[in-house]
């Protein structure tokens, strides 16, 4: 009987094994044709920003608006948690980065041009971006190549890129803000951190993440965070934003409660930058 348990274990962990391993090499190698296909995408121009309008509840007015990647297939539209994640592992992400950059700070001059008030187009950075190349020269630089005015661009960075108390990651941001340059930090709330990297690093926005918006209206203890962090941010004198606003409820709450400017469906989807763009004048023609 123990000869025969032994020989049932051995083959179960051997099957065991096999199943991992087979579900494994699907993975990787599902993995490895969308990294070639992603490839291909960033030679043949298949990736496009989309910019998601950011408005001033109390006044309605657009105020800017923030960058977000999508990929063009022919099978259709890629949305970016499917490809970021592997733009990242793989470090095309810094390639892509550059690009998403170079293409918001022109489309930010196009918009700019006549503007009495600034209108700022937020770009994400990822960590891996931090790392690998020189970031501020590049940033510089293409700033320097648009003509850009620092006050037409936002950095969204994550929290999980104040985790490890790096001096370089500090010493990137303090330049970037020496530059002009508005820091946000995106998905607020959800990165599990200390909020004492608030007062370290010099950061100008917090945005409040999607999950904590969506439930305000019948989730009391969401409700009750998104009034903590409303506080945190008018003690350290932040900027503050909401994403992901949907309903009028949603922003009335946030509007009552001190948060001014948001982000969401209810204003907008992120759409093509011919989109926004005719979004833009006919929001100013009712405006004025
Ligand atoms: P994120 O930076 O937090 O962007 C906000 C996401 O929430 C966007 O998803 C946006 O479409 C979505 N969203 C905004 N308002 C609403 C709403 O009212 N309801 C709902 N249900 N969703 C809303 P998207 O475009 O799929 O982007 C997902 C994430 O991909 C972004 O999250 C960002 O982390 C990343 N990403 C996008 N573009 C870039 C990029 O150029 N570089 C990097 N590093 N990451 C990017
Ligand atoms: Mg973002
Ligand atoms: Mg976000
Ligand atoms: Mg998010």
């Amino acid at each position: 009987y123990a000869d025969s348990a032994m020989y049932h274990a051995k083959k179960m962990g051997r099957n065991n094994f096999q199943f991992y391993s087979r579900e494994l090499t699907a993975r990787s190698s599902e993995r490895m044709q969308l990294e070639a296909a992603l490839r291909r995408a960033i030679k043949h121009n298949e990736l496009e920003l989309y910019f998601q309008p950011q408005v001033d509840l109390a006044t309605g007015e657009i105020i800017g608006s923030e960058a977000l990647l999508r990929w063009n297939r022919q099978e259709g539209m890629v949305t970016p948690d499917r490809f970021i994640p592997i733009a990242e592992e793989t470090g095309l992400i810094v390639g892509i980065g550059e690009w998403a950059l170079l293409n918001a700070c022109q489309a930010a001059v196009r918009w700019n041009e006549g503007r009495e008030h600034p209108l700022r187009v937020a770009v994400n950075l990822s960590t891996r971006q931090f790392i690998q190349n020189d970031l501020v020269a590049t940033v510089r630089a293409t700033l320097i190549e648009t003509e850009c005015k620092p006050e037409w661009l936002k950095l969204e960075i994550t929290e999980s890129l104040l985790l490890d108390d790096s001096n370089h990651v500090l010493e990137m941001l303090k330049s970037f803000n020496e530059m002009g340059l508005a820091i946000s930090i995106d998905d607020f709330g959800t990165g599990y951190s200390a909020l004492s990297y608030l007062n370290r690093f010099p950061v100008s926005q917090i945005k409040i993440d999607r999950s904590f918006v969506r439930d305000i209206a019948h989730q009391r203890d969401k409700a009750e965070l998104v009034k903590a962090m409303i506080s945190i941010a008018h003690a350290l004198n932040l900027e503050l934003i909401a994403e992901g606003v949907e309903s009028e409820e949603q922003a009335n709450y946030l509007l009552a409660h001190g948060c001014r400017i948001a982000q969401g469906f209810l204003y907008g989807k992120p759409m093509p930058a011919a989109v926004f763009e005719q979004y833009l004048d006919s929001s100013t023609a009712v405006l004025q």
